[in-house]
């Protein structure tokens, strides 16, 4: 973080600019929304500054800037056309650790300003630390076309009601249990239509009828690890959560647009080395629920596809604990589309079957007959381990040794790699990548289109022509 983004309370307190000139005038309008008492130096003032004066809102000094004007202000803002002018404010206010800001100049700034989204009170600011400033200005149309007008009036009633609320609820997960049920019920759409006194009373009254702090586990499918798969519901749920129960293949930038103050949770660790035993994790959701936690249990791609979500909701029935289903994207379909293969495709394969690569506890064989059939896709979860055997059983039960097979390493992230190759070198093409977990397989005949179909990351044969996709 190459900033601390703060917001500052500068009603009443006094912000030296200096220069008076366009870019002057759109910082001194901004100071003075934020209620700063401005002084404001120049040798020549646009009207708009002596009106200002007039109004008791900013004292002007006309002349040249000294080191002297400095003097007990909290921010200091240089806005002159002189770079030399510039500079000297700089120093002189560095010397005196005072913050200041050098317009268009990053070197001579202690702080910068953001772009900003205004929906008072509700202040989004957003900052490329100055490396891009069109693409955060990109951002904040963007960010302002989603955020309707109503968040400003929104927040308004509900900071009137925060002492009653601290009040008549003591705990202060109950009273974000409270602020959660308001932002979900009628209120809000009570506000977007501008019926205020209606959003008041239906606020009373939810406030007056008594506060459940029953618990609820969320069983949510965060996809393959791309976060901007994510379903909306997912991220909605990840963003109520008290606590997040998370395992490995959740990608770390999901993890990050879990709500902040959340506790965090991880059960699972890499194949192979320890994890936290299902039993244990089972318990894990009871016991936070029956405290009246929110819980996200959070899974990497779909909770019910070889995700063990079952069990982990059917534990959750005797105890009459609520629970929600998120599906999430499969790592076969995610990975297959970020790869350029289509897992089902009307000339070469009409089915496609899910397997895991981890044999049951008793030993017993999967029907690799039936997995063998020509014309069918077979993805393989979990298979690094026993590639061999399966290439192995595969070829044995009649599936021909040049059937096109790929292996996806971390699928639909940044670093995903893809290999392809014949049936017959399965296992050489994973020990010769020494390709890692989470790792997919897939074998069958759509696997000869990916060279075709495969768009995302660097193709060297197409670099030249790639579309602008993902338009910011
Ligand atoms: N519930 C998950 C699967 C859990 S099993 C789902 O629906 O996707 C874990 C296996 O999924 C891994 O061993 C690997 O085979 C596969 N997998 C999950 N994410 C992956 C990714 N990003 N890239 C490749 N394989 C992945």
């Amino acid at each position: 973080m190459q900033y601390l983004p703060i917001f500052a309370q500068l009603k009443n307190r006094p912000v030296l600019l200096v220069g008076a000139g366009h870019v002057a005038l759109r910082k001194a309008g901004t100071l003075l929304k934020a209620g700063a008492r401005l002084t404001v130096v120049a040798t020549y003032f646009a009207d708009e500054f002596k009106e200002w004066q007039q109004q008791g809102k900013a004292t002007l000094i006309e002349g040249r800037f000294e080191a002297q004007h400095i003097e007990g202000h909290v921010l200091v803002i240089a806005a002159t056309d002189d770079d030399a002018v510039n500079q000297s404010v700089f120093e002189a206010a560095d010397k005196r650790n005072i913050l200041v800001n050098t317009v268009d100049d990053q070197p001579n700034c202690s702080f910068i300003f953001p772009a900003i989204i205004d929906r008072s009170p509700i202040l989004i600011a957003i900052s490329s630390a100055g490396t891009a400033p069109v693409l955060a200005r990109r951002l904040r149309e963007k960010l302002e076309a989603i955020l309707p007008a109503h968040l400003g009036p929104l927040a308004q009633l509900v900071g009137s009601f925060r002492d009653k609320v601290k009040q008549k609820i003591s705990g202060f997960a109950g009273r974000r249990q409270f602020w959660e049920r308001v932002f979900d019920s009628s209120i809000v759409r009570e506000v977007q239509a501008n019926r205020l006194d209606l959003a008041q009373q239906q606020l009373e009254d939810l406030l007056e009828r008594e506060i459940p702090t029953q618990g609820e586990v969320y069983l949510v499918g965060s996809g393959p690890g791309d976060p901007e798969l994510l379903t909306l519901k997912a991220l909605q749920l990840m963003q109520q959560a008290d606590v997040v129960v998370y395992d490995y293949l959740v990608s770390d930038p999901i993890m990050q647009l879990v709500r902040r103050d959340a506790e965090l949770v991880c059960v699972g660790k890499k194949a192979g080395a320890h994890s936290v035993a299902q039993e244990e994790t089972n318990n894990l959701l009871v016991s936070l629920a029956l405290s009246g936690k929110k819980v996200c249990r959070l899974k990497g791609g779909d909770p019910f596809i070889f995700g063990r979500g079952a069990e982990e909701i059917e534990v959750l029935l005797p105890h009459g604990i609520p629970f929600q289903v998120v599906p999430g994207i499969t790592a076969a379909a995610g990975c297959a589309a970020y790869a350029g293969i289509a897992l089902t495709h009307r000339d070469y394969a009409q089915a496609v079957q899910f397997v895991t690569g981890h044999c049951r506890k008793d030993g017993v064989e999967p029907d690799w007959q039936s997995l063998s059939r020509p014309n069918q896709t077979l993805v393989i979860y979990m298979g690094l381990m026993k590639v061999e055997h399966i290439q192995q059983q595969l070829l044995a039960a009649g599936r021909s040794a040049d059937i096109p097979v790929a292996v996806i390493e971390n699928g639909t992230r940044p670093e995903q790699r893809v290999f392809t190759g014949q049936l017959n070198k399965l296992a050489h093409l994973v020990a010769q990548h020494q390709v890692q977990s989470p790792a997919l397989l897939i074998i069958g005949e759509v696997v000869a289109l990916q060279q075709k179909l495969n768009w995302f990351g660097d193709r060297p044969d197409q670099q030249a022509q790639q579309p602008l996709t993902n338009r910011i």
